[in-house]
């Protein structure tokens, strides 16, 4: 068993066209030397700062990732961000372990960018089966046979949805089941065995394709769901020594949520609101679920092991992300953050700030076969 807190690391977009048209100030400064984020309070005369008193705020992650300005010698591109994590979460993945990265933030905040990015700007999602089959290709292990599978979903209004599988008339709603063996999965879920990038690649562009979307005020493009793209990396080595043959198999979970914000600060409406509301109550367990894990006296049990007050079950996100929040899995948060807004943030970077303080146990996914 490999104990360890939760890797959280805070990433500041550009400025979108309409903030630099409108003159916004940024709020945001990252020191990399340190670190440190600083949330600043907006000036007078900023449309934030006539509703009430607000203060300049800091806060220590992992990592700060600068990419709000590309002029700044510390600007953190797509592959800094892949280097300076990704890489190693994949080295997890060789050796054994469950891994999740799963970006948080408001609509808008850079969470897409950063998993998925565009053709021009590869996310830690392409990057990351980019590399696992040149791995596979350039540095194989003697004796060993490599299986690669991946499977695409989304939660939407607590509704699991296969994105992997061709949109039809009916809603394809899957079911959640929970196993002695295999814990949380979802069941008649789509795992598409995968050779080679090119293979995986048209897989997470059908699957995005597919995905479900809905406009709002903030942001057209907006996604109500998340969204969990899962590799399987399933590695099978025969030592001619001792003439066994020992499976390991890995879990990659790269996970793009919901936008954070209130479902009121959209101004949605009838249908909207309603989905709002139900994302919320992933979103609102997921935040009980970290309050719950980062609670200091959950480490100090005095002996008495805690009582099972963690309430992963209360919705369908939190259940199937149980094991990468609080369980066997080396898991990362990557909170997303919009250089302007500066109620939003604080949320998240509190959120996230919560985050940190979570500990999880991995061990090595390892079977004798023989
Ligand atoms: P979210 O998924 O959180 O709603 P997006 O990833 O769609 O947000 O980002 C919103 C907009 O900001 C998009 O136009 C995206 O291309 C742009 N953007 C986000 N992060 C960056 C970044 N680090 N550098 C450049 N543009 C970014
Ligand atoms: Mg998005």
């Amino acid at each position: 068993e490999d104990p360890g807190n939760v890797k959280v690391v805070v990433r500041c977009r550009a400025f979108v066209r309409r903030e630099r048209e409108k003159g916004t100030q940024c709020l945001i400064r990252m020191d990399p030397a340190t670190n440190k984020t600083t949330l600043f309070a907006p000036v007078e005369g900023d449309e934030n700062a006539s509703r009430r008193v607000y203060e300049d705020k800091e806060f220590t992650f992992d990592k700060s990732f600068w990419s709000h300005d590309e002029s700044d010698p510390h600007y953190a591109h797509q592959e800094d961000v892949y280097r300076s994590f990704g890489e190693e979460f994949l080295d997890h993945n060789f050796n054994g372990y469950h891994t999740c990265i799963f970006a948080y933030g408001q609509t808008g905040s850079g969470k897409s960018y950063t998993m998925m990015g565009s053709p021009e700007n590869p996310g830690l999602i392409p990057r990351t089966c980019e590399e696992l089959f040149e791995r596979i290709r350039d540095e194989p292990t003697p004796n060993t046979s490599y299986h690669v599978q991946v499977s695409y979903f989304e939660v939407y209004n607590e509704h699991v949805r296969d994105l992997l599988v061709a949109r039809t008339a009916l809603p394809n709603y899957l079911k959640i089941r929970d196993s002695p063996k295999d814990g949380v999965y979802v069941q008649g879920l789509t795992e598409v065995e995968v050779k080679s990038y090119s293979d995986v690649e048209r897989l997470f562009k059908q699957g995005d394709l597919s995905r479900t979307t809905a406009s709002t005020k903030m942001n057209d493009t907006s996604s109500r769901s998340h969204a969990v793209f899962t590799i399987r990396l399933k590695q099978i080595t025969h030592s001619l020594l001792s003439d066994e043959t020992i499976e390991r198999t890995a879990r990659m979970r790269l996970v793009d949520l919901a936008g954070s914000e209130r479902a009121k600060s959209t101004e949605a409406t009838g249908q909207r609101l309603k989905e709002g509301g139900q994302i919320n109550k992933s979103l609102t367990t997921l935040g009980r679920v970290i309050a719950a894990l980062s609670d200091p006296k959950r480490h100090n049990p005095k002996g008495r092991r805690p009582r099972e007050v963690v309430p992963y079950r209360d919705s369908v996100l939190t259940w199937l992300l149980k094991d990468s929040l609080g369980g066997n899995s080396k898991t990362a948060m990557v909170a997303c953050i919009a250089p302007a807004d500066y109620d939003e943030t604080l949320s998240t970077l509190r959120y996230a700030d919560q985050a940190k303080r979570i500990r999880t146990r991995a061990s090595v996914n390892e079977d004798c076969m023989s």
